[in-house]
């Protein structure tokens, strides 16, 4: 069997409307186009390592309506091991309403049964968390749930990777068992400000840097790994195709250069189709780039 990850995070379905124009306040208009995808960055992050060919089991929450079915189905078909996906009765699935238009967009996301992956679910699934080789971290569940996530992964030998996305305040207890972080350009910075010990943080950070590739720190220098040049069509998605890929390569026990030249590459692949999880490549379309 391949190595593990295990993926603790969100799930969405993304409801995306196309307009010409944004409606003003109280106005209604005829839209252009609407499509029902599935996102979050948990699943985007868990379906980008599954293409890959990394056996990945996600855990994880959605409710019992109509898209919680179709997101269970959906990961199953991307590969992702969905025994520890459960439907709640509680909570609706998670949503993100985007609006389209002008060349902008205007989004709504309602957690709904990602708030439900408390503590208690994660640590209910210490077994699986035991023996995985990776953990992949998101901040889009309770924080609690990440503290708690990244504690069992710690005390059971697995490496953690957390993307700090979105960005918010992260306690002690999340960052020191924390083995990868991997923010971009705008969420370095703020990650490690209320933080006196920063420069061990700092020497575990993978930042990525959108077209320019990744930075991370090797024998205390700071070492770039360029990103490919490609003409990118949507851009959504990259840092989750980056993290999925970087966890792909790392349970292949790939040096953290190479790793991160082959999470570049999977991402530049990515940018350039449309959509988050639709433009993530496989393993066979990744190492046709590299030759
Ligand atoms: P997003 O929020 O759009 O998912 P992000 O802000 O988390 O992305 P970025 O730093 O923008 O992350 O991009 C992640 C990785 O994707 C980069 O390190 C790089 O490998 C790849 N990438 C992003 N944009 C481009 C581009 N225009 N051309 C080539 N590679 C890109």
């Amino acid at each position: 069997m391949p190595e593990k990850i295990t993926v603790v995070g969100s799930i969405n379905m993304d409801l995306v409307t196309s307009t010409d124009r944004m409606p003003e306040q109280g106005e209604t208009i005829l839209g252009e186009n609407f499509a029902v995808i599935p996102g979050g960055k948990g699943a985007n992050q868990a379906v980008a390592a599954a293409k890959l060919g990394a056996y990945v089991h996600f855990i994880g929450r959605v409710g019992s309506d109509v898209f919680g079915g179709r997101l269970i189905t959906h990961m199953k078909e991307q590969g992702v091991s969905t025994d520890d996906l459960e439907q709640v009765s509680d909570e609706p699935s998670g949503t993100a309403s985007i609006i389209l238009a002008e060349q902008d967009n205007r989004i709504i996301v309602v957690p709904g049964a990602n708030n439900t992956v408390t503590p208690e679910v994660v640590a209910a699934r210490e077994d699986v968390i035991a023996e995985s080789d990776i953990m992949l971290l998101q901040l889009e569940i309770p924080l609690e749930s990440a503290v708690k996530a990244a504690e069992l992964a710690a005390a059971h030998d697995t490496t953690v990777i957390l993307n700090p996305a979105p960005m918010q305040d992260l306690p002690k207890a999340l960052l020191d068992n924390v083995d990868y972080f991997t923010p971009n350009e705008h969420e370095l910075l703020p990650l490690f400000q209320n933080e006196p010990d920063a420069s061990i943080y700092h020497s575990r950070c993978v930042m990525t840097k959108g077209a320019d590739g990744v930075l991370f720190t090797e024998d205390n220098k700071e070492r770039h790994i360029p990103g490919y040049p490609v003409e990118p069509v949507d851009t959504t998605g990259a840092g989750d195709t980056f993290n999925g890929a970087l966890a792909a390569a790392l349970t292949r026990n790939v040096p953290l250069p190479e790793a991160c030249r082959f999470a570049n590459a999977a991402a530049a692949l990515s940018v350039q189709k449309m959509g988050a999880q639709g433009g993530m490549p496989m393993q066979h379309e990744v190492e046709n780039f590299l030759k």
